[in-house]
């Protein structure tokens, strides 16, 4: 895929790039280990005031910086405002607990001390998707930089034009040439660069597909991966939910983001005793969703980020249809120029289906009926993804079963999955491994070093 920045709601070219040559590379990686001794010599307290600093410029330049993200992948740009926003709440969070978190451990053992010290690793590869063009890439950096690594992203190709605004954020925060450092390279260019001895751990959001192929390579060198991949979350509603609640936080789940969020709730799994009115009103709501140009305040859901991605969506669509599938509503391409898409809902989906067991990345829902909570726990665990999981309900008893008996490595209780930078983010099954954000995420990149003094 050519590097290049294109408005997908005019398809009109932006901007395009050449890939970094492998010696271009080569000099930023030797800029990045260089990095890497000089800040891991720095305080927490120094390392903290830049990241300050950076957080200060995102909320500064909210505005400006989140054009770049509409302009590249087309969601709304209040939603690109408060995305930049929350790319401050995450630096200021690890600026303030960094310490704390990665702080001395003490074991009382026969030794006089023993303890556990966190030590940076040094420079680390970030391979990032588009859709959270911003998010995804501070959430990595921001615990990278504070534990005293240094960042390298090779960012989508559809998103250059992100990529190197969050270069140069992090510069004129203060942070030192080669701490965190874009490479416009394609993703042939990954496995030649994972494998270079002076990167020492990769972490991945993306595809399966991409995260198999880095994990891969990285297993064979023997370095530590993250991996946050796809996601299929199921949506569970009970008789006892409030019923306009559950509805409002389903079309809000499922289509953010204009549907292309690993977290959006795609599978919803719906008690038969309230089954009819949840549909009904589902419906209705989408009916009313203003799909158009994403710089407009009054828009719901912009273009989806590439033709590609639209032509996937429509053919999964297509596909669960001629396996006998109804479609309630939407779930069409809209016709004219850019890769707008009509959010839809389908229902009697067979097992054999895409819409059933895929992960469907746009606004298109799934929408389930079961007799019972267990059907529900059944049905969302068939899916091979287990990112996140939601459940509305207001009977204690269903929310104890959902938390022990989901696979998922969250389940949100009245309330959509969402990343916050106190809470562990990740998944288990195909949906990946390892953790970002709050205490389990900073750990993730760092070495447990046990010392023991006799
Ligand atoms: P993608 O095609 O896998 O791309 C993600 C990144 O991986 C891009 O930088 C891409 O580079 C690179 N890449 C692709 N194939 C590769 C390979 N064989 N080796 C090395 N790098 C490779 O995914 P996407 O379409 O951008 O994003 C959508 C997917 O990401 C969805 O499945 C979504 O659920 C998942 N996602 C997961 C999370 C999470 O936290 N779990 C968050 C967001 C998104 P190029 O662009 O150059 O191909």
């Amino acid at each position: 895929m050519s590097i290049e920045s294109r408005n997908p709601a005019t398809e009109e070219l932006v901007e395009s790039f050449d890939p970094l040559t492998d010696s271009a590379v080569d000099t930023a990686l030797d800029r990045s280990v260089k990095a890497h001794g000089e800040l891991k010599a720095l305080s927490y307290q120094d390392r903290a005031d830049m990241l300050h600093a950076v957080a200060d410029r995102l909320d500064r330049d909210a505005d400006a910086l989140g054009r770049i993200l509409t302009e590249e992948m087309g969601k709304t740009h209040s939603s690109a405002i408060a995305e930049v926003q929350k790319c401050a709440l995450v630096c200021r969070h690890y600026a303030q607990h960094a310490a704390q978190y990665l702080q001395d451990r003490h074991i009382k053992t026969d030794a006089s001390k023993s303890y556990v010290r966190y030590l940076p690793i040094g420079p680390v590869l970030a391979v990032m998707p588009w859709n959270f063009p911003f998010w995804q890439v501070f959430r990595f950096a921001a615990p990278a930089l504070m534990a005293g690594n240094t960042g390298l992203l090779k960012h989508a190709s559809n998103v250059p034009r992100s990529a190197m605004a969050i270069e140069k954020l992090f510069k004129e925060g203060g942070f030192m040439e080669g701490a965190f450092t874009t490479l416009l390279v394609g993703a042939s260019q990954v496995e030649a660069i994972l494998k270079d001895d002076r990167i020492k751990a990769a972490t991945l959001t993306g595809s399966e597909g991409a995260g198999t192929s880095v994990a891969a390579t990285a297993g064979k060198y023997i370095k530590k991966t993250v991996l946050e991949l796809g996601g299929s979350d199921a949506f569970i509603v009970m008789p006892s939910a409030n019923l306009d609640d559950a509805v409002s936080a389903a079309v809000t789940g499922r289509t953010m983001n204009n549907g292309q969020s690993c977290i959006a709730a795609k599978r919803f799994i719906v008690h038969e005793a309230i089954y009819n009115d949840f549909r009904d009103a589902f419906v209705e709501r989408f009916e009313s969703l203003k799909v158009g140009n994403p710089m407009d305040e009054s828009t719901d859901i912009g273009p989806l980020a590439l033709a590609d991605i639209r032509s996937e969506l429509d053919d999964q669509v297509k596909e669960t249809l001629s396996k006998g599938a109804t479609r309630l509503t939407g779930a069409r391409p809209v016709s004219g120029t850019g890769y707008f898409y009509e959010p839809g809902i389908l229902e009697d989906i067979p097992a054999s289906a895409p819409a059933h067991g895929e992960e469907l990345f746009g606004p298109v829902a799934s929408l389930f009926r079961v007799p019972d909570l267990k059907s529900a726990t059944d049905l969302a665990n068939s899916s091979r993804f287990g990112l996140g999981s939601a459940i509305f309900t207001n009977e204690p008893s269903d929310i104890d079963h959902a938390v022990t008996e989901l696979d998922a490595g969250s389940t949100f209780v009245n309330a959509i999955v969402a990343s916050d930078p106190r809470l562990p983010f990740g998944g288990i099954k195909a949906s990946g491994y390892g953790r970002e954000l709050s205490e389990e995420g900073i750990r993730e990149f760092t070495n447990a070093k046990t010392v023991s003094i006799k």
